[in-house]
């Protein structure tokens, strides 16, 4: 099992040249290709159908990495036939066949990993760090999905019943899938969701998010190398508007997981229900976060800034499980300010190619813009604690995010998840922790939470007031690792069940008994 880059649990710095100058010298051809992509399903196409869009690397805008031709609405539907046409068969394949593909994936994306992690670092704007963590998570999916579903689609279940009687309890799949992935995790998350319904015996509609379609078509093609049938998985790349809105209105539509905003997954939520003569269908959704850390006065303030760091301003802070919301003791709120400021001085903004970058890019201009209203309004109310250098040349040269730390009174004070290296400070004093857990609460995400204390009491008493999916207790919160940490949370953060959990495949499938009188 696989632990986070340049940081064990533990908080010991792993060497980071050694580590990734030979990676990063294999890479090096991949770093300097261009790519191109667009739908691949079991249909033949018509290649003229539909405009191509250029990719631009988000951390050098003077370079075209390469160009996605997007599905359009009618290949879309056509898709949809082939995946309708294609399930019976594929559910009643034996789940060991299923699995194996999964395996084979895996060992594959191992044995291409130089070339994944260039293709996310010049598309996605990933660290090498990040990047080997991606590859990793994926390949973690892939295995730990194979083992559960030997488990869970194997042998059927022996029930009991009176003589005379057997009873057996079987898990199938329930038919169609669309699979909506985020760009923060373009291999991550791209690939757990679409294996999982996949090897659940469902045929699946993969829609990768638009900034990461070049990955998302490497992956596919491993995945039919690896001897996944083509009208089982099939990929189309597009926007929300077009594709999106297609896969998530078509009757046929047995289920969606989605991974991205809450608005979006309410949107897909509506557009589901909306559909007439449809079954009942299935939304898997793993949304935003307004995360939160709770630091007590008996708490280490070098720690404790050491996780915050990491857990704000690792991955640009384009990750749900970031930290948004540090609450301090007031005891020793100014002790963790003024390290937290020390540590922000450190950090260097940059090309995610070079080994000494710690933030790389934010993903697009959209993104950009809207940080960056959010840090111009935090600014002009005075409340600036700290923000990390960032030279004008760099700046210039793509869509970067300085990290920025800010006095703020609470959370409630935050109306929506910012997705990128922002962190907001608030105090407490000692007597009103749960004021400030109930305000949490009842802000209503519930993804990732930390408590940093030494007193077991405090975080025992916290850990199981917070009504959160993940609670990390002295450390960072970010990094979930397949099968230790499963991810996912509640109210507006998610509906569950949990990616990287024993119960995940169990959403996609269907339960059905047989009685047999013998
Ligand atoms: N699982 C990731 C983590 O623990 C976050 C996933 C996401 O951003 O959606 O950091």
């Amino acid at each position: 099992i696989y632990t986070d880059g340049r940081r064990n649990s533990k908080g010991i710095n792993l060497n980071i040249n050694s580590q990734f100058q030979p990676l990063l010298n294999e890479m090096k051809p991949f770093l300097e290709r261009t790519y191109s992509a667009g739908p691949l399903v079991g249909f033949e196409l018509d290649h003229e159908s539909s405009e191509r869009h250029d990719v631009i690397c988000p951390w050098d805008h003077g370079r075209t990495i390469g160009s996605v031709r997007w599905s359009s609405a009618e290949e879309t539907s056509r898709a949809i036939d082939v995946a309708w046409k294609a399930f019976p068969d594929w559910n009643d394949t034996p789940v060991e066949k299923r699995a194996a593909i999964l395996e084979r994936f895996a060992d594959l994306m191992e044995k291409h990993m130089a070339e994944l992690m260039a293709m996310c670092c010049m598309e996605g704007g990933k660290l090498l760090p990040d990047g080997v963590a991606e590859v990793r998570e994926a390949v973690d999916f892939c295995r730990y999905y194979a083992a559960r579903a030997r488990e869970i689609f194997g042998a059927p279940t022996p029930l009991p019943g009176p003589t005379g009687e057997s009873n057996e309890l079987i898990m199938q799949g329930k038919g169609v899938f669309t699979t909506i992935s985020p760009w923060n995790f373009p291999i991550a998350i791209f690939c757990g969701q679409t294996v999982a319904a996949a090897v659940a015996g469902n045929t699946v509609l993969a829609k990768p998010a638009e900034q990461t379609s070049l990955i998302a078509h490497r992956v596919i093609e491993l995945l039919y190398e690896a001897g996944m049938p083509r009208e089982v998985v099939q990929l189309l790349p597009g926007d929300g508007a077009t594709v999106g809105s297609v896969l998530s209105s078509d009757r046929r539509i047995t289920g969606v997981a989605f991974t991205g905003s809450t608005q979006t997954a309410q949107l897909i939520n509506r557009s589901l229900a909306a559909r007439d003569n449809a079954a009942l269908p299935t939304l898997i959704a793993e949304t935003g976060g307004l995360n939160a850390m709770i630091v007590d006065s008996t708490a280490l303030p070098e720690q404790v800034v050491a996780d915050v760091v990491e857990s704000s301003y690792q991955s640009a802070g384009q990750r749900c499980s970031a930290l948004r919301v540090l609450y301090v003791q007031e005891d020793i709120a100014e002790r963790v300010i003024e390290t937290l400021k020390g540590a922000m001085v450190e950090l260097n903004i940059g090309d995610p190619t070079r080994l000494a970058t710690d933030v790389g890019p934010v993903i697009d201009e959209e993104a950009r813009k809207g940080l960056q209203a959010h840090i111009d309004r935090l600014k002009s109310e005075g409340r600036l604690i700290a923000e990390t250098a960032i030279d004008a040349d760099t700046a210039a040269s793509g869509t970067f995010i300085a990290p920025t730390a800010f006095r703020i009174d609470g959370i409630d004070a935050l109306d929506t998840e910012q997705f990128g290296p922002i962190l907001h400070v608030a105090t407490f004093k000692a007597n009103e922790i749960d004021q400030v857990i109930d305000i949490i609460n009842e802000r209503g995400y519930g993804l990732t939470f930390g408590v940093h204390s030494r007193n077991e009491t405090f975080t025992n008493h916290v850990a199981s007031r917070i009504r959160v999916g993940n609670v990390y207790v002295n450390r960072n919160i970010i990094g979930a690792v397949v099968g230790v940490q499963p991810f996912g949370g509640q109210g507006f953060s998610g509906t569950g069940p949990k990616a990287g959990g024993p119960h995940y495949l169990l959403r996609f499938a269907n339960e059905k008994t047989r009685t047999i009188n013998t």
